[in-house]
């Protein structure tokens, strides 16, 4: 197959890793040819690291960097399906949905790894609903096994069935679900993540010691403040965004000290500070 994807950053790359290593071609896009750039050194960097573990052969490494082709310009992109993974906000998806809908074939899959935005309104501003579905990859995607799947009002059957098959081929597991905000992994997961920030706010506890007690009496393999410097505090704000206007209930009102950090950009590990310091 032939996948375009949408966005280099954490999760772009991750996905066009996977893709790449899965036999398909992978056309890589972002806002310039430096952020492409950036993304593909993330790749290369960890497909070096598997090849140093023996998890692929070298041969293996070689021809997934070979699948990917740095794509600048959406103009008359022949893929078969579209995998949007840009930054978590309705304006910048709406905008990218709106150059791919004329500048991918009619039949065309359009997907998005969006955490917690309608796949019922990016359908609707395209000419091809039943072929809009939300693919929900995981970080880190090589890692991660769950895809969750998200069919929009219009999805047909046979876009589902198609990016479920897509997704086992990708040695994924797929669960579906409807189109809610947040879907079911951030409507669980973000009120937790947003609580830990209230305790930290209102002085419960240090960072350190609300991450150990989600550890260690939790069994959690990172404490939600380590996990909230993963993902990026500006993508845990904007989940928390449409949790909160989508349902209109004040339960998932983001904390303030979330807003406050990410208007000063602390965003967590990719700006090298959140809720710790990373070097
Ligand atoms: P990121 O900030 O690492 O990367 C976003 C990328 O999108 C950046 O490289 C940015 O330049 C690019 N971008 C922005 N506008 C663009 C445009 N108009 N055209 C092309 N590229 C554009 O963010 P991320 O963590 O990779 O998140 C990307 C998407 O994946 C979001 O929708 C997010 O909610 C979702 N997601 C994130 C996680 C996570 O843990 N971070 C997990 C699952 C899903």
């Amino acid at each position: 197959m032939v996948i375009l994807v949408v966005g280099a950053g954490q999760m772009g790359s991750g996905i066009a890793q996977v893709a790449a290593q899965h036999g398909h071609t992978v056309l890589l896009n972002d806002r310039d040819a430096a952020l492409i750039e950036r993304g593909i050194g993330i790749i290369r960097k960890n497909l070096d690291r598997a090849v140093e573990k023996s998890r692929i052969t070298q041969r293996e490494r070689d021809s997934a960097l070979a699948a990917i082709r740095a794509t600048p310009k959406l103009e008359r992109i022949e893929a078969d399906i579209a995998i949007e993974a840009a930054t978590e906000q309705l304006p910048t998806k709406l905008e990218i949905f709106a150059v791919l809908d004329p500048n991918t074939p009619a039949s065309a899959i359009l997907a998005s790894n969006t955490s917690s935005i309608s796949i019922t309104a990016l359908a609707a501003s395209t000419k091809r609903p039943q072929r809009v579905i939300g693919m929900h990859f995981m970080n880190p995607v090589p890692v991660m096994p769950l895809v969750e799947i998200i069919r929009g009002l219009e999805t047909s059957q046979e876009t589902y069935d198609a990016v479920r098959s897509l997704a086992e081929q990708l040695g994924k597991t797929p669960v579906e679900v409807r189109d809610f905000p947040g879907f079911v992994s951030n409507r669980v997961l973000l009120p937790m993540i947003n609580e830990a920030i209230y305790a930290l706010y209102e002085g419960v506890a240090s960072p350190e010691a609300i991450d150990t007690v989600m550890k260690l009496g939790m069994n959690h393999p990172m404490g939600p403040l380590e996990l909230a410097d993963f993902i990026g505090l500006d993508t845990c704000l904007s989940i928390m965004q449409v949790l909160h206007e989508g349902f209109g209930d004040s339960k998932y009102r983001p904390c303030p000290l979330l807003v406050q950090y990410v208007a000063a950009g602390r965003l967590g590990r990719k700006s090298g500070r959140g809720f710790y310091e990373y070097t």
